[in-house]
């Protein structure tokens, strides 16, 4: 970890070597042989930081956050919804899988790397998918009254907005496509607001 006398991070590789390996919470041991989950590539043009909740299985496997199944679900419906897919930085609130609801411990040890993250690429919009997300923000409401509702974290714009696995969970078709709709209407929100605030 490094002292509070170092330059804060820069860049994404910095992050990737400040966070990988990470041993400061119990996933460290679960996933030793694969590591956090962090961004790849630079953090050059991405105007969109989209935080999810953790990464899934697939994800820790290929070492890339959005990349097993739920996460290409999210990442269509981002540009379904009018996003440029290669302005898009995609992350999580946790950098590891995980097989539990997360406690505040957990999800306090792996805070700090959202900060730097916001730091890095001074994204124009954050859209938070799913209720860790928006708590990770400060937003404690219940995403049933705030999604879709602009929220301000460190004077960055941010929509917390309803998760897209919640299509898959919700039961009859009707009760599927009413979720459809509160997604797509969430993520056109946080674009409208994204575009808005473009240079
Ligand atoms: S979840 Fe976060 S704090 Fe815990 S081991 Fe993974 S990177 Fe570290």
């Amino acid at each position: 970890m490094r002292s509070i006398f170092e330059q804060p991070i820069s860049s994404i590789e910095e992050l990737r070597k400040e966070w990988a390996p990470c041993t400061k919470c119990v996933f460290s041991s679960l996933w030793k042989n694969t590591g956090p989950c962090l961004p790849l590539g630079n953090s050059t043009n991405k105007e969109v930081l989209v935080v999810g909740q953790w990464p899934g299985e697939k994800d820790m496997q290929n070492g890339v956050p959005f990349s097993g199944p739920q996460g290409r679900v999210c990442t269509k419906m981002l540009c379904d919804a009018g996003f440029d897919a290669g302005k898009l930085l995609l992350t999580n609130v946790l950098l590891c899988a995980c097989p539990m609801i997360p406690n505040k411990e957990i999800l306090t040890n792996c805070a700090k790397q959202i900060d730097d993250t916001i730091d890095i690429t001074r994204p124009k919009i954050i859209v938070a998918l799913g209720k860790y997300a928006a708590t990770r923000f400060g937003i404690r409401k219940s995403m049933s009254l705030v999604h879709g509702k602009l929220a301000i974290y460190r004077n960055h714009k941010v929509v917390p907005c309803i998760h897209p696995a919640a299509i898959a969970r919700a039961g009859s078709p009707t009760d599927k496509a009413d979720t459809e709709r509160k997604v797509m209407n969430d993520l056109t929100t946080a674009l409208r607001i994204y575009e808005g605030n473009r240079d």
